[in-house]
């Protein structure tokens, strides 16, 4: 009985056309995935009535004793997932949980130093168009143009000249695996806090596949629907000691109620983190990953910014092609494989254009693609990108990707 779609139907017409979408599409947006049953039907559930405003047994509200245990379920999830003495679960979103671990430990227009966007880092990281590159006075440090990896003698030079209060560590396109010890000694000799933003690795440090920043960072930040497989959300991880400010810059520093039907989903992203069968999915991810990248690293015009990749995505240059990252994007789009344009460092284009296409494979490892499968949609794309010009061919490839969703259905 689904009388408020046939109430609906332009709303509800669009959301199972998006379904389908999601069905019949390669998915390569390397910040994406597929959330489970579980998660969708509680972010669908009652909580979505319940005011909230405050924390566990401390609530500005009355009838919080059943959103109490939900949320106490998914804060000591999160603290046996990651090890954690502290965990708060409200933040909305990546960039609230940014914005609140600045608020926790900057006065405005005090200093941030994070990675440079066309090197990989993210908008809330001190862009100057974000609210981060405004509150804040920014810095950016990038990749060795050589290496196009973090070059740490390089970062502590930055570090030395700028006299940042916060460095923030963490990227959203950065295949290599990110050495935290090094920051800490860089934040250490200039007197800086260390905030991770473990956002698109969360997974993977969860499983254990990448090393963790908690316990090495002052603060850690994450989303919880990248890698983790949850809802649409944030989180914040630290020391007991940093608690208090951390709290208070959520609630009531930047944030009203939490969204408690959301704080649900992540408990059960998480209880479904915490079984075995995470870790062998999170290695199939690095699986199908290096096994893309070494297809378009045999290609002839194509490259893995980097060399390679040790995590779950990667940036192609496609310098060579004579194509640039939105043209590719959109032809790709057209054959139902999903990408996004992305800077390479040393970028030469605009951002709405960009030489880059950023590839990611945990959505795909979710719907049980396994190496041969991420080599052919690599082939794929290496083909699709040879034939730009040819509609036959790229009907072709079209036909090759239908096949490849079928043989892979969501069932999650
Ligand atoms: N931090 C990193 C490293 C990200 O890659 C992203 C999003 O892609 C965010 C933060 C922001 O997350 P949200 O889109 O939930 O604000």
């Amino acid at each position: 009985n689904k009388d408020y779609e046939k109430m609906d139907p332009e709303l509800w017409d669009a959301i199972h056309d998006e379904k389908k979408r999601q069905d019949d599409t390669i998915e390569l947006i390397a910040s994406e995935n597929i959330a489970s049953k579980g998660v969708r039907a509680a972010q669908g559930s009652v909580l979505t009535n319940k005011y909230a405003e405050g924390y566990p047994g401390h609530r500005y509200y009355g009838g919080c004793e059943y959103v109490d245990k939900v949320e106490t379920l998914a804060i000591n999830r999160a603290k046996e997932l990651f090890g954690a003495e502290y965990v708060n679960v409200q933040p909305h979103s990546g960039s609230q949980a940014n914005q609140a671990a600045y608020a926790a430990f900057l006065k405005p227009g005090e200093k941030i130093l994070g990675m440079d966007l066309n090197a990989g880092g993210h908008l809330s990281h001190g862009a100057k168009v974000n609210f981060s590159g405004k509150i804040y006075q920014s810095f950016t440090y990038g990749v060795d143009p050589q290496t196009e990896q973090l070059d740490y003698d390089n970062i502590q030079k930055i570090a030395e000249e700028v006299q940042p209060q916060i460095i923030v560590a963490g990227a959203s396109a950065y295949s290599r695996i990110i050495d935290w010890k090094q920051f800490r000694k860089i934040a250490d000799s200039v007197g800086a806090y260390l905030m991770v933003d473990m956002a698109h690795i969360a997974g993977l440090v969860a499983a254990g596949l990448h090393p963790s920043p908690v316990g090495i960072a002052d603060v850690v930040t994450t989303t919880t629907h990248k890698t983790l497989r949850g809802p649409r959300g944030g989180m914040i991880l630290s020391q007991e000691k940093y608690a208090k400010k951390i709290k208070s810059a959520v609630f009531p520093g930047t944030q009203g109620g939490p969204l408690e039907q959301v704080i649900a989903a992540k408990a059960v992203a998480f209880h479904e983190d915490l079984q075995p069968d995470f870790l062998d999915y999170s290695k199939q991810i690095l699986k199908n990953a290096n096994a893309m990248a070494d297809e378009f690293n045999q290609s002839d015009h194509l490259r893995v910014v980097s060399g390679g990749t040790d995590n779950h995505l990667m940036t192609v240059d496609l310098t060579d092609t004579g194509l640039n990252g939105k043209q590719v994007q959109d032809m790709l789009d057209s054959l139902m494989i999903t990408t996004n344009k992305e800077a390479i460092p040393n970028e030469k284009l605009k951002p709405t254009l960009t030489s880059g296409l950023r590839i990611g494979t945990p959505a795909i490892t979710s719907r049980g693609f396994d190496e041969d499968d991420s080599r052919k949609v690599a082939d794929l794309i290496i083909k699709a990108i040879d034939n730009y010009d040819d509609p036959s061919v790229l009907a072709q490839i079209k036909g090759e990707v239908a096949k490849l969703c079928k043989e892979n259905p969501i069932t999650r």
